[in-house]
């Protein structure tokens, strides 16, 4: 007797076999309505440990096989007790398991002191790890030689995105998301894309459970303080009243990407870090302004 593990949005049930092929023909498809990866590529995952990137990096390192492309991995080291020495081990070895190198990179070598000690002082938590975090993963991956940086985020998270951007009238950020991010094209830039775009955050559960990936959904402790968790409790009480909601705010957001990019591109131009070097608007990098402002 088949045995299913999943049930579509239409109602169609998927033994395992079946779900995996579903899966990654809609990681396919995503990669190739949005022209994200040619094969003259060298892609860099920036993989956290968690589900969301060890998939892609599994989905992406089947891929590669197949088309050709270079592979590697980053993993950034914020420094956070009881949340990283469970998922760095992790990330290593779904690495190892698919011949993928894997780089680390952390604040404390970067910044002077883990985010733990960053956050005793007052600051929040994810405002500092989401600026230092972006800094050192395109400037890592860019001395890795990578033409693409790929992050694990999928509809779910987008989803909250669109949501968290109109709820505080950021419509410029929104012009950066999308499958493959950013306004202005930079040679400092590595453009970054999202393979997992179209897939559910249901979905990559049960691809990274079926697959062996992680059977640990830890998530950082410092989750519970951050706006996009309302955002995600709010819009998941949406999609079990009215399933498909998520994908349906997906889809018209990127009906509307083309507008908001014309709106916002090219108003600043790219400029490089005063401190660092680093690609920036206006004299330094929010890193580097973020740094002083913690080392006041
Ligand atoms: Fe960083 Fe916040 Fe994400 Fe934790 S939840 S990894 S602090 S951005
Ligand atoms: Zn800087």
């Amino acid at each position: 007797m088949s045995q299913y593990v999943y049930q579509s949005l239409s109602g169609e049930k998927l033994t395992k076999p079946e779900f995996t092929k579903y899966i990654e023909k809609k990681v396919a498809k995503t990669i190739s309505q949005f022209d994200l990866i040619n094969r003259d590529d060298v892609v860099t995952v920036a993989v956290s440990g968690g589900k969301d990137s060890l998939v892609l990096l599994h989905i992406l390192s089947k891929f590669q096989k197949k088309h050709g492309f270079k592979l590697n991995a980053i993993l950034i080291d914020e420094g956070i007790e009881g949340y990283r020495n469970k998922t760095i081990p992790k990330a290593q070895r779904v690495c190892d398991d698919n011949d993928v190198e894997l780089h680390i990179y952390s604040y404390k070598d970067n910044f002077g002191q883990p985010l733990d000690n960053i956050v005793k002082d007052g600051f929040h938590p994810c405002s500092v790890c989401g600026v230092f975090r972006r800094k050192l993963l395109n400037k890592h991956a860019r001395e890795l030689k990578s033409t693409k940086l790929a992050t694990g985020h999928n509809l779910d998270d987008e989803a909250q995105a669109i949501l968290m951007n109109q709820l505080k009238h950021n419509l410029e950020l929104s012009a950066r998301m999308g499958p493959i991010t950013g306004l202005q094209q930079d040679k400092l830039f590595v453009p970054r894309i999202k393979p997992l775009y179209m897939i559910a955050e249901k979905e990559v559960m049960i691809y990274a459970f079926l697959h062996d990936l992680t059977d640990d959904f830890t998530e950082c402790p410092y989750v519970n303080e951050s706006f996009r968790k309302d955002v995600q409790e709010m819009l998941n009480n949406i999609e079990d009243k009215h399933p498909g909601a998520k994908q349906g705010l997906v889809k018209s957001f990127l009906d509307n990407l083309p507008m908001l990019r014309d709106k916002y591109r090219s108003k600043r131009s790219i400029q490089t870090c005063n401190e660092c070097g680093e690609p920036c608007i206006g004299e330094s990098c929010n890193a580097c302004k973020m740094q002083q402002k913690i080392t006041k």
